[in-house]
């Protein structure tokens, strides 16, 4: 169902009426996790001004450390829905587990699939039944067939609104958080008619590398970025080292404004 064999034409998935695919350049931005209300619309805030047309945020988090924050669950999806009122912006966020996936899309205009739980069937399958379109994660060691045959059982399940999204994988490399395999953006285009987007905060998991990290992206023709935004990341509860600042948000509008998307 995801491949492009018997579907030439790339496809576009929208959400919220935000297109993601061909043509396109899509950003999306937001903080990692949701906090406050406060630093919600402040990091979305941060996002628009960088020209962000959707608004990413957790309220579930998949945290390696179970003394890691975890997310304010519904609390937290309250929170984007009222920052989504003021913003006008629609909401990417995840969900972890399968049992939630009927409130989480109840609030969500986008159910984000993490790389934790890329093979995670049942939760894929919950997903491809809730009426909202998919951000697939890849595995942080799945291979990219794995990564398309997770699509396919969200696709199965009759949605097809799926955007795939390369976040890094595992490698022996240890300056970077994950490796960012740039080539499986066109590989993986040219496999499926799915939009492929990178994810350039949890990739390289520092600051100063998002913005080359998007520049590749944009040149190897992804048809979006999703980046960590913060406004205080010294404080942020999750990821803070990745989070761009007011500064470099001016930075990537003018990367996202001004190199056009390679076809
Ligand atoms: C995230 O985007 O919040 C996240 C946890 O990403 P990943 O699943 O890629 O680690």
């Amino acid at each position: 169902l995801v491949s492009r064999e018997n579907h030439p034409e790339r496809s576009v998935v929208r959400v919220g009426g935000v297109p993601i695919g061909p043509d396109t350049m899509t950003l999306i931005a937001g903080p990692c996790a949701v906090e406050t209300p406060e630093q919600t619309l402040q990091a979305a805030q941060m996002a628009q001004a960088a020209g962000a047309t959707l608004l990413r945020g957790g309220a579930f988090k998949p945290r390696t450390s179970p003394y890691a924050f975890q997310g304010l669950g519904e609390q937290g999806l309250r929170i984007l829905a009222d920052v989504r009122a003021e913003t006008g912006m629609p909401i990417v966020t995840e969900v972890v587990d399968a049992h939630d996936v009927e409130l989480v899309a109840s609030y969500a205009d986008m159910l984000q699939i993490g790389t934790r739980n890329a093979q995670n069937f049942a939760l894929l399958q919950a997903a491809g039944e809730a009426g909202r379109p998919v951000l697939l994660k890849r595995g942080m060691s799945g291979t990219i067939e794995e990564w398309l045959m997770a699509a396919e059982y969200i696709a199965q399940r009759g949605n097809l609104d799926i955007v795939l999204c390369e976040r890094g994988i595992r490698t022996f490399e240890k300056a970077t958080r994950n490796t960012l395999d740039i080539s499986a953006v066109p590989v993986a285009q040219r496999l499926s008619h799915l939009p492929v987007i990178v994810d350039p905060s949890h990739s390289g998991g520092r600051r100063d590398l998002v913005l080359p990290l998007t520049r590749a992206a944009i040149a190897v023709g992804a048809d979006g970025v999703i980046v960590d935004v913060h406004p205080h990341p010294e404080t942020a509860l999750c990821d803070g080292p990745q989070a761009l600042v007011d500064g470099d948000v001016r930075e990537l509008a003018r990367l996202v404004r001004e190199l056009p998307p390679v076809f």
